[in-house]
């Protein structure tokens, strides 16, 4: 494995390795960060799927982001940030090519997410993207169990994510039933998985109140499952490694065994190491979840991110 990048971030040094790996080091103290290690980047609220359970409530007219506006906040942005940029589909924005190319003269490190039938349908423009190193991994949202997967498709997204070595298939808990998730490695050969807790806002909200019972019957379900397995959970359901954000180990009842047993594996609380940037509206956060969102003004990178630690504005 090659070193990505290395960097000092407050009292602590920073290693990430080509597989993503990342590693803290200090002599012991807590790590006390003075910039953000990564962020998530909203950079368009267009989308032409109109998922029912979508957080962010993206649609075919929604607007993308003006990336000239924020060029001082961007510019502000410390070498070697990991950037998750997403939308809405970042692939409809007119000027990702070019912003790609950008961040790459900065030297951050940017991952994007994409739906499976932007996929299919860009797989060559994806894979120029990956292999000319203007975007490092890309995580995919699978399709919803209900959703209609032609057989000729599902042979297309299985060629398109064995091509995509830094490929990371997204599961949401409450769509995504266990019986999917434990059928999905005989379906696209033993994947990585990123497990992503629901989140009821915007659309997500109404479809909770619509699907209670449901959501919570697929989280439980899951639940158990995982916390039985736990320790052998990559094993028992052949998958290449599973990874979780923070609202799913919440929902899983995870959240305590990460962060005692197995805190070199926790990345660390929302807003600690991270923050949430919405460039469509010049708005950040603590993270895509949070209701509380702030204007970006003429703020830098790491003046909003010393306010994020707060909790906020301030
Ligand atoms: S959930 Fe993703 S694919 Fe679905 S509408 Fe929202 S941004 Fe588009």
């Amino acid at each position: 494995m090659a070193v990505l990048a290395k960097y000092t971030n407050g009292n602590y040094r920073v290693l990430i390795l080509d597989d993503g790996t990342k590693i803290r080091v200090n002599n012991g103290e807590p790590f006390v960060p003075t910039r953000f290690e990564s962020a998530d980047i909203k950079i368009t609220n267009q989308c032409l799927h109109n998922c029912p359970y979508c957080h962010e409530a993206s649609s075919p007219m929604s607007v993308h982001a003006d990336f000239a506006r924020f060029k001082p906040f961007l510019d502000s942005i410390h070498p070697y940030t990991e950037l998750a940029i997403g939308g809405g589909n970042p692939l409809l924005h007119p000027e990702f090519d070019s912003f790609l190319v950008y961040c790459k003269e900065r030297q951050f490190i940017p991952s994007m997410t994409v739906n499976w039938r932007d996929l299919i349908q860009q797989k060559e423009r994806i894979q120029k993207l990956t292999r000319e190193k203007l975007i490092y991994g890309v995580g995919v949202s699978m399709p919803a169990p209900n959703e209609r997967l032609s057989p000729e498709d599902e042979e297309v997204l299985k060629g398109a994510l064995a091509e995509l070595p830094t490929a990371i298939c997204h599961l949401i808990l409450g769509i995504h039933t266990l019986d999917y998730i434990q059928r999905l490695a005989q379906r696209f050969y033993s994947p990585q998985v990123l497990l992503l807790g629901f989140k009821p806002v915007r659309r997500g909200l109404e479809y909770k109140q619509q699907k209670d019972s449901v959501i919570q019957k697929n989280i439980e379900d899951v639940k158990f499952f995982f916390q039985d397995e736990c320790d052998y959970i990559t094993q028992e359901l052949n998958l290449e490694s599973v990874s979780f954000d923070n609202l799913a180990l919440e929902q899983l009842d995870l959240l305590d065994l990460f962060r005692s047993k197995d805190p070199e594996y926790y990345m660390g609380d929302e807003g600690q190491f991270t923050m949430f940037v919405d460039l469509v509206k010049g708005e950040y956060a603590v993270s895509s979840t949070s209701m509380e969102r702030f204007p970006l003004g003429g703020l830098t990178a790491d003046e909003i991110f010393q306010r994020v630690r707060r909790g906020g504005e301030c």
